[in-house]
């Protein structure tokens, strides 16, 4: 387990990558190791996966509710993905960015680039796949949708990886550790950009003033 340093101003990471790629396990395996990180938990319409809890994984609501929020402006990006419709509530993100926290968005890229565009120091990772016959695989082996979900995912899954050129990091998922031993490393790099640590710039910067510990 790392520790997460705390700057004045936090971190908004936003993930992305076709599905079955490896996004959930690997953030999972983040958050084990920076158990400070924030995921923000998304509004979809789509049902709930076996295992799959309410609030936990996801916000799940009916599509009237859904868009009642749309409506109201309660979502910083949202977007329809694989038929369904998915959301990031706003509430809670921009506070906990301002305090200093790392939150996590595993949002496509119609969001991330929504994102983009209202938060200009948000860091962008797309997950990749070894290949296409991998993701195919890995798509299938995790069971959870039938045929033709399968095929429709990974005809989008196509279409969400030609937005590479739009983000600023690409993981590779290849061995599993790598790849998450990777995303660690993007995060504690970005959290030590000097626009972040402008607390330890002026605690250093002038003469005679120590900084403390952090
Ligand atoms: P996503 O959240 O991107 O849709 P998942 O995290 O559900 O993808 O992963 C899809 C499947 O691929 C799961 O069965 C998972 O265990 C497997 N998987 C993920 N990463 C790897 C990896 N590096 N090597 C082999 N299998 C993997
Ligand atoms: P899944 O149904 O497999 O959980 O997610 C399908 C896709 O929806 C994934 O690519 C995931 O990144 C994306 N997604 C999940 N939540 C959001 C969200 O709040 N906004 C957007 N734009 N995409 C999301």
């Amino acid at each position: 387990m790392l520790r997460v340093p705390r700057p004045e101003r936090g971190l908004l990471l936003v993930v992305g990558g076709p599905s079955g790629v490896g996004k959930s396990t690997l953030i999972k395996g983040l958050r084990e190791q920076l158990p400070e990180i924030v995921f923000s938990v998304s509004a979809t319409t789509r049902a709930p996966r076996p295992g799959e809890q309410d609030g936990r994984e996801y916000h799940f609501l009916a599509r009237d509710r859904f868009e009642d929020m749309v409506a109201r402006g309660g979502f910083l990006e949202w977007a329809e993905v694989y038929g369904n419709l998915y959301g990031t509530p706003w509430q809670q993100i921009a506070d906990d960015v301002e305090d200093g926290r790392v939150v996590l968005l595993d949002i496509d890229a119609q969001g991330s680039e929504q994102v983009r565009g209202r938060m200009h120091d948000a860091a962008h990772v797309m997950i990749l796949p070894p290949d296409r016959l991998t993701l195919e695989t890995r798509l299938r082996a995790r069971g959870t949708e039938d045929e033709a979900t399968v095929q429709r995912r990974l005809a989008e899954g196509l279409e969400q990886l030609s937005h590479v050129g739009t983000y600023d990091y690409l993981v590779v998922n290849d061995d599993l550790e790598t790849a998450r031993a990777t995303l660690v490393g993007i995060v504690l790099a970005e959290l030590s950009k000097r626009q972040r640590r402008v607390d330890r710039v002026r605690a250093w910067s002038s003469p005679g003033h120590g900084g403390d510990s952090g």
